[in-house]
């Protein structure tokens, strides 16, 4: 699952809270630009809520990491299977 979330313009040179909540995804995922980025690391030094925001965000994240391992072998076969039998192979129609 990707969250990144582009602002559609540049923050303010003093976010509020619901600004910086806007855009702390993709500033958690290093999406953002160089001087947003600066303006939430400011805001998050000075703002209690939006620091505990973020690090609920961080651990949500690091929780959906932890629960995807890569699909085993077993399952990669089963698709590809099922994916033959979905759409089997008809090479005479793709010529003209
Ligand atoms: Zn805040």
């Amino acid at each position: 699952m990707r969250w990144s979330r582009r602002p559609a313009t540049p923050l303010p040179a003093e976010p509020s809270c619901a600004q910086v909540a806007e855009v702390l995804q993709a500033y958690l995922d290093g999406e953002l630009g160089p001087q947003d980025a600066g303006l939430v690391a400011a805001h998050l030094e000075h703002c209690e809520r939006c620091q505990i925001e973020a690090a609920t965000y961080e651990r949500v994240i690091a929780a959906i990491r932890r629960q995807r391992p890569p699909a085993p072998p077993e399952v990669t076969d089963r698709l590809t299977r099922l994916l033959d039998e979905l759409a089997p192979p008809d090479e005479g129609s793709s010529r003209p």
